[in-house]
């Protein structure tokens, strides 16, 4: 049972909580310093249960969904809105601002994946959920809709613009249906499972392609696809991939050198035209250096990525689930009670039983 440790921060029950594909680099070991102890989960709502003495934005019984990221809302980047790269919650010197249960490297706090959550900062993360909203919505405005939206925003999409979506996992397909939002004019998305790609087809109404059965080579395919100009933007909703026991250590300290292959960034920065952007929300590791670097060069390419800042986004995001623009919560398509996390994880990991997004649920 976690504790009021500052007077900033509230205690909130968990309602709902979701597993990420973020979660997926924790539970391969590709993120250092992931310590045994510490509670995963950075997708989560709930009810407000204890508030410490500087709380004024929220109160007890509030239904809030907490934004994946842990910010302070007063340092030099909290207040251009880069909640995402706060300062203060992260003293780990790290590149990234605080996240909940993701490891020593992004603040070390518990996330919630548990019954009950300690929430630093109260004042800033946290948001009571707007009268009327499922909170199955909710939930996925902690980090999904954002991060999807933020790819196709750092994309630069213009009007008309071709967009290539690499991974049709749930942020991939958000950004897949948000890159319309900024005007795109064809969006395709590629993944190697079938029934996602499929599901995104629908859901984002854009073009859907297996990169293992449907080409030879995702780069020239792209280039055929695109009068060999290559994509005006492509996004990476990948990241780094699984390459099994990839930890070094060194000094002492747990040190990522080459935990993962980045295929997707490589396919993105080789299949976006001259001059273009590629979107990265994929997660890498703090030292994954895997860019071809010298093709950034000689195209002349803006590479942007961020993690996802929440709070930015969330009014207009906000607004667009309420007029029926965005649909969160049709990418659920499991239901776990808590004590089944592990099976929940094995089947999102393994991609079984068609599954896109797991919610666990908790006895109310
Ligand atoms: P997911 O694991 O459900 O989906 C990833 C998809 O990529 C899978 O469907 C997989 O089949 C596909 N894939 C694997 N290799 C590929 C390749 N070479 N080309 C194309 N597709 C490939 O994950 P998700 O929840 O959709 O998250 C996607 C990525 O976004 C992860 O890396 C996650 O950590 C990251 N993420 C970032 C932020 C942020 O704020 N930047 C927030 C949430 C998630
Ligand atoms: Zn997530």
């Amino acid at each position: 049972m976690p504790e009021i440790k500052h007077p900033q921060d509230a205690i909130v029950r968990v309602t709902r909580s979701c597993i990420c594909g973020s979660d997926l680099h924790l539970y391969n070991g590709n993120v250092p310093d992931t310590r045994v102890g510490t509670t995963f989960g950075h997708e989560f709502c709930g009810i407000v249960e204890e508030v410490g003495p500087e709380v004024t934005k929220i109160k007890v019984g509030d239904h809030v969904l907490v934004p994946f990221n842990v910010a302070c809302g007063e340092c030099h980047f909290c207040k251009q809105g880069m909640f995402g790269n706060c300062h203060e919650s992260n003293t780990q010197a790290s590149a990234v601002g605080g996240i909940f249960g993701y490891s020593h490297t992004a603040g070390g706090y518990n996330g919630g994946q548990a019954e009950y959550a300690r929430v630093p900062y109260a004042n800033v993360g946290p948001t009571v959920i707007p009268e009327g909203m499922d909170p199955d919505d909710a939930v996925l405005l902690t980090d999904v809709v954002p991060t999807g939206y933020q790819a196709a925003e750092m994309a630069g999409i213009q009007k008309g613009d071709t967009v290539v979506v690499f991974g049709a996992g749930p942020v991939g397909i958000m950004a897949a249906r948000c890159s319309w939002l900024f005007g795109a004019g064809r969006v395709i998305i590629i993944d190697k499972e079938d029934y996602r790609l499929e599901f995104a087809r629908n859901y984002a109404n854009c073009e859907a392609y297996n990169f293992e059965k449907d080409m030879d080579d995702p780069v020239v395919f792209i280039k055929k696809q695109t009068d060999f100009m290559g994509a005006d933007c492509v996004i990476d909703a990948v990241g780094a991939e699984a390459a099994g026991n990839a930890m070094q250590t060194i000094t002492g300290r747990k040190l990522l050198l080459q935990a993962g292959s980045a295929t997707a960034m490589h396919w993105a920065i080789n299949s976006v035209k001259k001059g273009g952007v590629v979107s990265v929300v994929g997660v890498y590791g703090p030292t994954d250096n895997l860019i071809p670097m010298g093709n950034v060069l000689n195209k002349g390419l803006t590479i942007r990525g961020n993690q996802a800042s929440v709070k930015r986004l969330l009014p207009r995001l906000i607004e667009h689930v309420q007029n029926g623009v965005i649909n969160p919560k049709a990418l659920i398509t499991h239901r776990i009670p808590l004590e089944e996390v592990a099976d929940g994880y094995r089947m999102f990991s393994a991609k079984l039983d068609n599954c896109i997004k797991p919610l666990l649920v908790f006895p109310s």
